[in-house]
């Protein structure tokens, strides 16, 4: 069964329950990490998924809380014996500061290393990342502080598709990438620059005309029912706030 795995759903600020928010997407033939958090090889295997199965990672962006787990999963698949490449996706500002910060380890020198495959996604518009017969990921450059993107995941056999905002304010291309979709997936991180709150996440799954909307990305010490209320205000359609572990199916 295909499913999607909220391996963290919390702000940049984590604690014990709930780590950064960040996704796994397992599939029959690809298993596509979706952000890292800190330490996504243990987040990985409290949810009964193999670490050394992941074939694709896509980093929304290059800030801490989305990407600094990437050099250690990096690392944690050489000591486990990988041998098959690895392909990352991303915002070619993203994929460039991550590549510099691996120099920063010398990776090259790390030997036998198995082959990573860089892919830059488009600046400018919404494009098709990722088919594998089972799903299409596309992905299109949101609004943040910094290069961002957001995806739209199409699991083929059902027809079924989720959106997935990233860090981003209210912005066309998550209305582009959660046109119908049957699940927007929205940070509610707050309403300051660069990012949404769950009114506007509301706001945004209504105008997309998705079916339904699971907030992520939002405080620890939120009060979940009052997150819930405001994005209800703008948005008629089932709303929850995800938590880490919960897992939608395909
Ligand atoms: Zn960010």
């Amino acid at each position: 069964m295909s499913k999607l795995v909220f391996l963290g759903t919390s702000n940049a600020v984590p604690d014990v329950e709930r780590e950064n928010t960040h996704l796994v997407l397992v599939g029959e033939r690809s298993t596509v990490l979706i952000d890292t958090g800190h330490n996504p090889l243990v987040r990985l295997r409290q949810a009964g998924v193999d670490p050394l199965a992941v074939s694709d990672v896509f980093l929304t962006h290059f800030h801490p809380d989305h990407a600094s787990g990437m050099p250690s999963f990096l690392m944690n698949n050489w000591l486990l014996g990988r041998r098959a490449a690895l392909d990352l996706y991303g915002h070619p500002v993203t994929l460039r500061s991550l590549n510099f910060l691996m120099e920063l380890y010398s990776w090259h020198n790390w030997p036998d290393f198995y082959p990573v495959n860089f892919h830059f996604l488009d600046e400018s518009h919404m494009e098709l990342a990722l088919q594998d017969g089972e799903f299409r990921i596309f992905s299109a450059p949101v609004q943040h502080m910094i290069p961002a993107i957001g995806l739209r995941l199409e699991h083929l056999p059902s027809g079924m598709a989720l959106a997935y905002s990233g860090d981003t304010s209210p912005c066309q291309a998550v209305l582009d990438l959660a046109h119908q979709a049957d699940v927007l997936v929205h940070e509610a991180g707050g309403g300051g620059y660069g990012h949404s709150s769950a009114a506007q996440a509301g706001w945004s799954a209504r105008q997309a005309g998705a079916h339904s909307l699971r907030l992520v990305h939002y405080a620890t010490q939120s009060n979940i029912a009052a997150l819930v209320e405001e994005a209800q205000a703008e948005f008629d359609g089932p709303v929850a706030a995800a938590v880490d572990f919960e897992v939608l199916e395909f």
